[in-house]
């Protein structure tokens, strides 16, 4: 039985996957994401059903389009892999034991994170869209929890989540505000600052200051890396939003077992 559920989970990412192709793309761009529909960027040729089927699509049309022939990036069926990959261990974590809102949410904050991830990357922002995204299902997992506690949360108190959106956007708030009366700089993006506040609620206090300090050490790891490296070509602007997603996936995953060190 189990082992259809797992099916199930790696087609629901790869769909999601294949969504989330566009959003890297369109997002940054400030573009819809449902308008205009799929085309081949070769010949423009509107993709119908049959050729937005993910991974397999790619495959069977040996990764050229049906209509021009043009090579299709193979970084389009890798995203779709991808995804589906990283959603399988959140089911272990999660669904297996019947948290399927659990699993549900980390697995929608969890793809806006991948967006993040690659979108910070290369371009130094997070859309507001995304954060807006998220902020909705924030909001509606501390509605659900208000009336029946989420065992995610820890403690089956109400306020949980309102305090991680506190505790873990906070000492950024705080930092980012004393450094900007001090030298009119901002220290971190509010863009950064917004979305630890989003994942706060999703996550509750205890682990949104664990998403917190793990996205300080990432950053501290990468920025010393970089800059033994030397390959720093961004000059100190570091992605922190990109680090703020590992440290989430990574929280998800193991920040019960973290807590329990405490
Ligand atoms: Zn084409």
């Amino acid at each position: 039985m189990t082992v259809y559920y797992y099916i199930l989970v790696f087609t629901y990412g790869l769909i999601i996957g294949s969504f989330l192709n566009v959003c890297i793309c369109r997002m940054p761009l400030g573009e819809s994401v449902v308008k205009p529909p799929s085309h081949c960027p070769n010949c423009g040729t509107r993709l119908t059903v049959l050729d937005l089927v993910p991974l397999f699509s790619y495959l069977f049309l040996r990764g050229k389009c049906r209509y021009c022939k043009a090579k299709i990036s193979i970084k389009y069926p890798l995203m779709e892999v991808l995804t589906a990959l990283i959603y399988l261990p959140l089911f272990y974590k999660y669904g297996q034991n019947g948290q399927y809102i659990e699993f549900f949410a980390a697995a929608y904050l969890v793809s806006i994170l991948i967006v993040v991830f690659f979108v910070d990357l290369k371009h130094r922002k997070i859309p507001n869209s995304l954060v807006i995204s998220g902020l909705v299902g924030s909001i509606a997992l501390i509605a659900y929890n208000f009336f029946k506690p989420l065992d995610i949360y820890g403690d089956g108190n109400w306020w949980n989540p309102i305090l991680g959106i506190i505790m873990a956007s906070g000492f950024l708030l705080i930092v980012s505000l004393i450094s900007m009366g001090l030298s009119k700089k901002e220290a971190f993006g509010f863009g950064d600052i917004k979305l630890l506040a989003v994942i706060g609620g999703y996550v509750g206090w205890k682990m949104g200051l664990i998403v917190l300090c793990a996205s300080l050490v990432i950053s501290a790891v990468a920025v010393l890396s970089t800059a033994v490296l030397k390959k720093d070509n961004n000059k100190g602007n570091i992605p922190f939003g990109s680090f703020i997603a590992i440290a989430t996936y990574i929280t998800f995953l193991f920040g019960g077992e973290i807590i329990k060190l405490f």
